[in-house]
């Protein structure tokens, strides 16, 4: 609710004020002399929209805030989670550099690594997530980023962070892990020794499906040079956006809590249900990075993904996807939306939406298959989610 929140706030208002001004005013030319210099009174003076908002600076002191509350990190925030991600990533590599990538992941920021970073002139290596000897062994003398999530998209895999970023460390490499599953309610990847944490805003964090925005999180000296970069590149986030994250992160902790056990709930019934072939819920001891999870998260999240048995009857008439589709459109409270993290629930079948381009082959090599479904829980009524889950299983 309060964490890296000012007070008394502008105008004795309770929320952030919204400032919407793409430029600020100099008394005179000694004041704008003043800020060019670093000499002005006021270190926050703003400038120009590109490089400061009052609004956005509030919010970034909150996120800074929730994601170390030793109080020595800043945040950087931006319009997208992809934003934040690709704007650290070319801020922190040159060309000749090389960065090791989970294979597991927002299949976004694998396309920027493994194209638009390869086209300029940066290597890279991709592991399995949370594979500490695949790092260790892809390690070479120009290495230098660790890009991982935890947990992953879609399969909640859990990367041991403490383990990765003391290894990382011994080497003298940065470690980026996208949070965003997890939202620092649930995890503090910084507190674990990681150096940046990367979030889309989009998700938990501002939590209503309705603005996107993303934030990087980390030290004064490596977010500085994300923050000049953006200066640059400009994929700033708007005032308006960043009070609707702003407005998000009071109930954060609530709606987290209840996102957490109502997914835990649905996580255990998908288990013992006889339509299901494979749940992936890092609350549940069947997943494999169950460990992990318990030692380093305080709760596993909104997502589960599960696979569904695609030939219940023994029939067999329908391709998986077909089966599978039609589970998809039985839910009737979840909608087919390609998100999560918002207070609605939301449902999609991977391979005919975030993987549509690829051929089935390219599915199975990137370990996507056609009866997987990822559910991303809101905090509706928990015995509205899960009589909804029962029947779209039921709909096949
Ligand atoms: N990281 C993860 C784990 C995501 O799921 C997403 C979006 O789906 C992103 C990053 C990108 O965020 P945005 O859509 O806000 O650009």
């Amino acid at each position: 609710m309060h964490a890296g929140v000012g007070r008394p706030e502008r105008f004795d208002a309770v929320p952030t004020p919204i400032v919407t001004t793409s430029t600020y005013t100099f008394a005179d030319s000694s004041e704008l002399a003043a800020h060019m210099t670093g000499e002005h009174a006021d270190p926050h003076r703003e400038e120009y929209g590109r490089y400061g908002n009052p609004t956005v600076r509030a919010l970034e002191q909150r996120l800074a805030a929730l994601e170390d509350p030793t109080g020595k990190a800043e945040c950087a925030a931006f319009g997208s989670g992809m934003a934040a991600l690709t704007t650290t990533l070319l801020a922190l590599l040159k060309q000749g550099a090389h960065v090791i990538l989970f294979r597991d992941g927002y299949r976004r920021t694998r396309q920027f690594v493994v194209k638009t970073l390869a086209a300029y002139g940066v290597e890279h290596t991709i592991v399995e997530p949370g594979d500490l000897a695949a790092v260790e062994a892809a390690i070479r003398p120009e290495t230098r980023l660790v890009v991982g999530e935890s947990p992953t998209n879609p399969y909640l895999h859990c990367t041991d962070l403490a383990a990765l970023a003391a290894l990382a460390k011994a080497r003298r490499i940065k470690t980026v892990v996208d949070s965003t599953f997890a939202t620092p309610i649930d995890l503090q990847p910084l507190g674990l020794g990681i150096d940046l944490v990367v979030h889309s805003a989009t998700k938990y964090l501002a939590g209503h499906h309705d603005v996107l925005a993303g934030a990087v999180v980390g030290s004064r000296a490596l977010v500085g040079l994300i923050r000049d970069l953006r200066g640059v590149l400009g994929g700033v986030l708007d005032p308006h956006g960043a009070f609707l994250v702003a407005r998000g992160l009071k109930t954060l902790a609530v709606r987290v809590e209840r996102h957490d056990r109502t997914a835990m709930a649905v996580a255990e019934m998908l288990a013992t249900h006889p339509r299901v072939a494979e749940v992936f819920y890092p609350g549940l001891v069947s997943h494999p990075t169950y460990a992990i999870a318990q030692a380093q998260m305080n709760g596993f999240g909104g997502v589960v993904s599960f696979r569904v048995k695609t030939d219940p009857h023994g029939q067999g008439h329908d391709s998986p996807l077909a089966v599978t589709s039609r589970v998809v459109d039985g839910f009737q409270l979840a909608r087919i939306a390609p998100s999560l993290g918002g207070v609605d629930t939301l449902v999609e079948q991977p391979a005919i939406m975030s993987y549509y381009e690829m051929t089935p082959e390219q599915r199975a090599a990137a370990g996507i298959s056609d009866d997987l479904i990822r559910l991303a829980v809101g905090i509706e009524d928990e015995a509205d989610v899960l009589a909804d889950v029962q029947r779209a299983l039921e709909a096949q």
